[in-house]
């Protein structure tokens, strides 16, 4: 799949290449079109010292580019401390999470620490505390489809708080989570009136044209300019939609991946909207 011609002509559309030089430039191109962006270099899951050092690394890296190519802060990135070695050893995932909020800082941009599967939310909430008390501006990340979700919101919405509202993207069971579209939507709503009433930085992450709208009237209801909250939606996603809350003079920022691990993001992708099949199906096509 990561290497076949058909697979990679649908990944195109949701990944900016394979290297943080592709991820540069689409950075670029989007910012052109009004665009902030997050950067993601995808892996997960990492089970090794040495990956977890690569991957600091990388960040270092692009972050350095990012500076010197006058990208940031309208390009931040985004970090799973899964690639970091959370999973293995949780202090060593501190720890290179935060040589790379260092590096953010010194390139005047911040760094979210995304969301994974509810095993590891505890263990994230707490190294993102930890990393706030040297960054207060590294942002958060907060499924609706949680169950605990509501009451994480009630504490991360404090002033200077960046938090990213999305509906989470892993299959997670009755116990923890919200089986149903509309739960998880009804959820949603309540996390962002606990956000967008709050003193943080909400960062609404749904290409949901409801919950858009929603986010819309909360910034209207709770007097907030465009630079008090954002609205964030994936690379190669509603990118008109992007466009036309740009035109709004909202904010917009672009969740860009980049990198030759992109097998679980796409799958993630293409559970949540099996639509995203048909380019395959056609690309499969297209190439007889
Ligand atoms: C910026 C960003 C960051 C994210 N970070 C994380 C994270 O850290 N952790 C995590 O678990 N998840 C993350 N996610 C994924 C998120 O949790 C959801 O899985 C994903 O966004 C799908 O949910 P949705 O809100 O877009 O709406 P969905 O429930 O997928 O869709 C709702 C409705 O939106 C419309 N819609 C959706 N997609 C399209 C489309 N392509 N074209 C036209 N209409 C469409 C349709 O009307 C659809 O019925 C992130 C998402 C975004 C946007």
């Amino acid at each position: 799949m990561e290497t076949a011609p058909p697979s990679r002509a649908l990944v195109r559309r949701f990944i900016a290449g394979d290297t943080a030089d592709d991820a540069l430039a689409t950075t670029r191109r989007l910012g052109q079109d009004g665009l902030a962006v997050t950067l993601d270099h995808l892996g997960e899951d990492t089970t090794t010292a040495p990956q977890a050092e690569a991957t600091r690394d990388e960040y270092v890296r692009l972050l350095d580019a990012l500076h010197a190519a006058e990208l940031t802060p309208a390009a931040e990135v985004s970090l799973k401390l899964s690639a970091l070695g959370q999973a293995f050893d949780e202090k060593l995932a501190y720890e290179h999470a935060h040589a790379i909020c260092a590096k953010a800082t010194e390139a005047g941009t911040t760094v979210t620490l995304d969301a994974e599967d509810h095993t590891t939310t505890d263990s994230t909430l707490e190294v993102l505390a930890r990393l706030r008390a040297d960054f207060p501006t590294t942002g958060a990340v907060v499924q609706s489809y949680l169950r605990r979700t509501e009451a994480d919101c009630r504490e991360l919405a404090a002033a200077g708080s960046r938090v990213r509202l999305c509906k989470g993207a892993y299959k997670e069971p009755e116990s923890v989570a919200y089986q149903t579209r509309l739960e998880v939507d009804k959820s949603y709503v309540r996390c962002l009136n606990i956000l967008m009433s709050g003193g943080g930085y909400p960062m609404i992450a749904t290409h949901d044209p409801r919950l858009v709208a929603i986010g819309e009237d909360r910034a209207k209801w709770f007097d907030r300019t465009s630079d008090e909250f954002e609205f964030q939606m994936l690379y190669g996603t509603r990118p008109q939609e992007q466009r036309r809350l740009v035109g709004l003079g909202y904010t917009v920022r672009v969740y860009l991946p980049y990198g030759v691990q992109w097998y679980p993001y796409m799958m993630r992708r293409l559970a949540e909207r099996p639509a995203n099949l048909g380019f395959l199906a056609r690309a499969v096509r297209s190439k007889g």
